[in-house]
């Protein structure tokens, strides 16, 4: 297929020396099919979507869109390869094709990075640092896992499920497929996976690493589309299991349309996390974690810390440091090293958080935004905190998945439990003090899956991740995320 060279042009108007990582080392193709069977085929509707660079708005890509019909095709092909050879293949044989993907991501992790941050947006830093060696280490803790499962769940004798049908979101592409296919084949079980339809490149190119590792064909099969291929793979009757991340309201839908099937299902699904600070908490390292925790990722991320709870005594000085720290953020070009905070992933996410900006200041509440300057194409937005808002806040209670910050304060340790956990959702939450019994106290009453002290948005595929109410059930990675694909 026909290569290309990307160009990126950008004129942000700062006088700093970019650094941007070079995209002369990357393959993208014109045109990427289905991987279907271990080949590349052609949609049957023969309809492609483009894939674009949300921060300069340049297309990147044509991408496959699979309708029913590609469903049923990519699902025989993982029944057929269930059946004839990977549910029948030694554990410690799969185990080798997982270290393999594992290893070739590594190989390539400057392409995959690159690739992550022209597709979705995000800082390179981000994807280099963050995504792409944490996806590596899934396939590396997975793979190891694959012939011991009876030490994992002693006098249990484990048992693969079947096909998984997995359906992640555009926020942490590669990262989410490699959450959800390396357990499912440390498992014995096979894939049809759809990645979000904004942000398909890096699954697309994991699905080269795959063909490349020699994996059977069928064991992995990645289809392409919006939200009718994934209500395909939900729908279909021959999923054994169905494991989805992304909106709750979407997590609604399948969990009306999987009720009454045999289909089991993980569903990892919205966050609105609560950051704490108390008074005697390190306040620099605080305030540099809040900034990580809803800002360097543009609040892409499902436990960003959207939520901010300060102690009334340290308030002033927390929000002049939060301030002073915005104003030093860089925000622009997603690939120079030097970028904070990049750019939205769609027009329609933008349009999504300028929303609530709206109906944030509509509410009464306080905005402050740096003094910086947007870059002129692409999708923007200016890093935002809200004060003087309440608990009834529309802010306070919805997720916005963008970069807005809605700070209260608090007095004591039991009101800031209660309103912590005022929330729909229970994924994730941030606690920041010098005393460990508070510490202990406080993160054992949270309503939350993830607890960080002292840190934020830190990840290990040792660790299993998930949440409570409107967030989900289900946990993955650790011990938990290999038990959502078995049957004892
Ligand atoms: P989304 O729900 O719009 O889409 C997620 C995926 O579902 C996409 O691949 C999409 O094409 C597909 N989809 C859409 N409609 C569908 C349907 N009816 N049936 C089947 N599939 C369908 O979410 P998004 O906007 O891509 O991602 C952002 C959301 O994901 C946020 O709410 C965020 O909190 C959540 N998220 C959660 C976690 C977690 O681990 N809990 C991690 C990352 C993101």
């Amino acid at each position: 297929m026909a290569k290309k060279t990307i160009k990126i042009n950008f004129d942000t108007g700062w006088d700093l020396a970019p650094a941007p990582e070079s995209t002369g080392h990357i393959q993208i193709n014109n045109k990427y099919d289905l991987f279907i069977g271990g080949k590349w085929v052609k949609p049957s509707s023969g309809k492609y979507f483009e894939t674009t660079n949300p921060a300069d708005e340049q297309k990147l890509a044509l991408i496959a869109e699979a309708n029913a019909k590609d469903v049923d095709k990519a699902v025989k092909a993982a029944r057929k390869a269930y059946d004839t050879v990977w549910s029948k293949m030694p554990a410690k044989e799969r185990g080798k094709y997982i270290y393999r993907i594992a290893r070739l991501i590594q190989e390539k992790a400057r392409e995959f990075a690159v690739i992550e941050t022209l597709d979705g947006g995000k800082p390179i830093r981000e994807s280099r640092d963050i995504d792409i060696p944490l996806a590596a280490a899934h396939f590396f803790y997975y793979a190891g896992w694959a012939d011991k499962l009876e030490y994992a769940f002693p006098n249990r004798k484990p048992k693969s499920l079947g096909v998984a049908g997995q359906i992640t979101p555009w926020n942490f592409p590669l990262l989410m497929a490699a959450w959800k296919i390396a357990p499912a084949l440390a498992t014995g079980n096979t894939v049809v996976l759809k990645p979000a339809e904004t942000t398909s490149l890096t699954a697309l190119k994991l699905a080269e690493v795959i063909k490349e590792t020699g994996l059977p064909d069928g064991v992995v099969n990645i289809v392409t589309g919006a939200g009718e291929t994934g209500a395909a793979i939900v729908n279909h009757n021959d999923i054994d299991k169905i494991a989805f991340t992304g909106s709750t309201g979407v997590g609604k839908i399948i969990q009306n349309a999987i009720a009454g099937t045999n289909k089991k299902a993980t569903l990892e699904l919205g966050g609105k996390a609560a950051n704490i600070i108390f008074e005697d908490a390190p306040l620099d390292q605080a305030v540099e974690g809040i900034i990580n925790g809803i800002f360097f990722n543009q609040g892409h991320v499902c436990c960003a810390g959207s939520r901010l709870f300060i102690q009334e005594s340290v308030y002033d000085i927390v929000i002049r440091k939060l301030k002073d720290r915005m104003e030093s953020l860089i925000i622009g070009n997603p690939l120079d090293k030097n970028t904070d905070v990049g750019a939205i992933n769609s027009k329609e996410q933008l349009t999504t958080i300028n929303k609530y900006i709206k109906i944030g200041k509509e509410e009464g509440a306080e905005i402050y935004q740096p003094n910086c300057a947007l870059p002129k194409n692409g999708y923007w937005c200016k890093p935002t905190l809200f004060t003087g808002v309440s608990q009834s806040s529309r802010i306070v209670q919805e997720e916005i998945f963008g970069p807005v910050l809605a700070i209260q304060t608090f007095r004591t340790v039991a009101e800031v439990i209660d309103k912590a956990n005022n929330t729909p959702f229970g994924l994730s939450a941030g606690v920041w003090t010098d005393k460990g019994s508070k510490m202990f106290n406080v993160t054992s009453q949270l309503n939350a899956g993830i607890v960080w002290g002292n840190t934020y948005n830190k990840f290990d595929p040792t660790s299993p991740f998930g949440g409570y109410k409107e967030s989900g059930f289900g946990r993955e990675g650790g011990l938990h995320g290999l038990k959502a694909y078995l049957k004892f």
